[in-house]
Order: C-alpha cells, then structure tokens, then sequence
C-alpha cells in the first residue's frame, strides 16, 4: 500500500490541454473518485498515475518516490479499464495466474493465492469456468480478481462497471466497498457517475475542463458545493438553477420576484442590477397550493413562494417529479412531488422555496456567494 501524490501535474497536446496544474495527495489505504463530465480528464490523470501516459509538467509520487522516470511496469500499480478483455480460451483460475505466470512467481505462490482470491471475490465455484459462461458482473470480478492477486500498491479503476446494467452495477459497486474495506490497497476510481461517486468515495475529486472544482468528502460536496458546476453535476435530478437580478430590495425571475430576508441582503450585499444565480435542489421546493398566492410582500416561515407551469410529469414509484418552467420565462424548474399527486400537465403551480436551503452563485464567476 502507499499514498499518491500527484503535483502541479499537466499535460498538454499540441491542440489542447488535457490536464492542468492538477494537484492532491490520496492517503495510504483511501478510496477515491475523479468524477466529471466527458472530456475532463479523468482518465488522462489515471493513465498519467499508471505510467501509461507522460506528463508534460509535475512531479507524481508512489510512497515517497518520485515516479516521473519509473516505467509502468515497475510502478506496482494495477489498472482495471472498462473493457476488461479476460483470455477467452483460459479457465477462470487460469484467467487469475496469467500475470503472476508472467511475472515468473513460483506455481506454489500461485497455487496458493489464487483460491484466496477466489473466495474474497466470491468466485470459487467458478474457477473452471471460461469467461463466456459467465455473467457480466462474474467477469467484471474475475479482471478485478486479475489484479488483485498482483497484491499492488495502488489500484487504478477506470469506469469499471460501466458495461454492466443498472442491478449488476448497483450489486458490484458494493462489492467493490466490502472489497477495499477488506484489503484497504489505495484506490483511484474514475467516473462519470455522480451516483457510484458518491456511494464509493472517502473523498471526491470534481474535475471540469482539465481542472480540480473541489475535493471534498461526498457530504461536502453536496451540502456546501465549492461552485455552479459542482453543484449541478452532482446530484439527481439536478440543482434547479435560477438567474435573478437584484433590484429594489427584491431579487427578479423575469416578472416573478422573492424578496430578500434580511440575512440574506447581508450576506449577499447586492448592489442594483447584480446578477446572481439562485440554486435550489427539487428536493427543497414543494407544492404550496394550485391556486395563485405568488409574491407575498415577507417571505412566510422562511419560505419563498413561485409560480411554475407543469411539463413532464415523471412517476418515480417513490415520488413524482415534475419538470416545467417558470411562468414569464423560459426557466426551467423541477421538484419532487408526492406519489400521489393529482395534477396534470399544464398546470399552473404555486411552489414553495426552503429559503434555509438555497445558493447563490456569482452570475459571472459561478462560484458560490451563499452559503
Ligand atoms: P471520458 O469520460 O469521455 O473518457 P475523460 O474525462 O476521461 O473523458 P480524457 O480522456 O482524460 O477525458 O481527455 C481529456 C481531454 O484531453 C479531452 O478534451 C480530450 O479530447 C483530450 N485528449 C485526450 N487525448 C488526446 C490526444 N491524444 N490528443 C489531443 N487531445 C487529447
């Protein structure tokens, strides 16, 4: 096991910059997730860290050795991509000791370690096996198991369960959790996934065009989102964003306006004509009533009152989410409402804002003002 270091790393390419000036430090034993949306750089950082890709600018440290120079293969690291290619024609167990075999480890290491492995995977009964009689999530374990049984230092994850459907993914990525909780090598786990980052992550790292947003555990990053980006990408359905322009004491949505509480005129220190973006997550914005009560002049118990036309009704099961606009305007707005909610589309909506639970971001930077 060892702790990553990862310095003012780039990496340029004669059209465009992959990565800049990425820095963290992943302890000893930790698991954590790079997530962002395609193109951020995920996985240039993880190949960077592998030694499958050079960097143009930075240091990276293994422990406390400077790898810069230390080729792939001798970095102790083990890489799981997406497209796990096991050997079609081999066993199962012998899928598992293709590497140690090439390593040159002895056959009663092998012998030994493989039905370790085996049995931390839950993959004992399967070892005669060959790969197509196996399941998606068999053989998503049988590549984790290939690196496993390398013992490294470091485990690099690439989208590792993006080829399993939505039941295999859910059941493999606790797995996963048991799994580092039970060996605790250093993981770095890549995804799109807001949902597998959140679920998985001692700490989250947000990237976005080649740059760190926040690293933050998964609570922080949803409770206290460093910026615009970061709160929309994370989170499902997302972060309902509003632009509003303060004037007169008042924040406008087109016609629509919410007055301000008095914290927040202090925390905000609007000045006339300033442009914020309101943010709010549907969980926070509920059904006030179908009939028109928008604009009270105070904001009632802390609430903060909206009307919004009805567009997509989603049934979820557990909870109805509705999507719409905001009338006199082409704001788009979603909440969740109850599984037992009676209305229809096209119709108008007084909806309540927690005002304990908003955001604002600055209009033109993103980052986030308030709280
Ligand atoms: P995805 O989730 O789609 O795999 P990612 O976040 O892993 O995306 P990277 O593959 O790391 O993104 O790519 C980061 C950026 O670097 C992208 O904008 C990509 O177009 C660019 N890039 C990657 N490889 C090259 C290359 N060989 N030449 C030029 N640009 C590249």
């Amino acid at each position: 096991m060892a702790k990553v270091k990862l310095q003012e790393i780039t990496r340029r390419f004669e059209s465009a910059t992959a990565i800049e000036d990425i820095s963290f430090e992943v302890p000893d034993g930790a698991f954590w997730v790079l997530v962002g949306p395609s193109g951020c750089g995920k996985s240039t950082i993880l190949r960077i860290i592998a030694g499958l890709e050079a960097m143009s600018e930075g240091q990276l440290y293994i422990g406390d050795t400077l790898v810069n120079q230390i080729p792939a293969r001798q970095r102790d690291v083990a890489m799981v991509f997406q497209n796990y290619a096991l050997y079609p024609h081999m066993s199962v167990a012998e899928n598992l000791a293709f590497g140690l075999k090439m390593r040159g480890v002895d056959k009663v290491t092998i012998a030994q370690r493989i039905p370790e492995v085996a049995q931390i995977l839950d993959l004992s009964h399967l070892l005669q096996r060959k790969p197509k009689q196996l399941s998606g999530g068999q053989q998503q374990r049988v590549a984790l198991g290939r690196v496993i049984v390398r013992e490294p230092k470091v485990f690099l994850l690439d989208e590792p369960l993006s080829n399993l459907d939505a039941q295999l993914r859910d059941e493999t990525r606790a797995q996963l959790k048991q799994l580092h909780e039970r060996l605790g090598i250093t993981t770095i786990y890549v995804t799109h996934d807001q949902t597998e980052a959140m679920t998985l992550a001692d700490q989250i790292v947000v990237l976005n065009r080649g740059c760190i947003q926040q690293i933050a555990s998964p609570q922080t990053i949803y409770a206290q989102p460093a910026n615009r980006m970061v709160a929309t990408f994370i989170g499902s359905p997302a972060m309902n964003l509003f632009p509003v322009i303060y004037s007169q004491g008042k924040l406008w949505l087109g016609k629509q306006y919410l007055t301000l509480s008095q914290k927040l005129e202090k925390a905000l220190q609007p000045s006339e004509g300033k442009a914020f973006e309101l943010g709010i997550r549907p969980e926070y914005i509920t059904i006030a009533s179908r009939t028109f009560a928008v604009n009270a002049e105070e904001a009632k118990d802390n609430f903060a009152q909206l009307l919004m036309k009805v567009e997509v009704i989603e049934p979820l099961g557990r909870e109805m989410l509705l999507r719409g606009t905001l009338i006199d305007s082409n704001v788009t707005i979603t909440l969740n409402a109850r599984p037992t909610w009676q209305g229809k589309k096209g119709d108008c909506l007084s909806v309540q804002l927690d005002l304990d639970q908003i955001f604002f971001f600055d209009g033109a930077t993103g980052k986030t003002i308030y709280p």
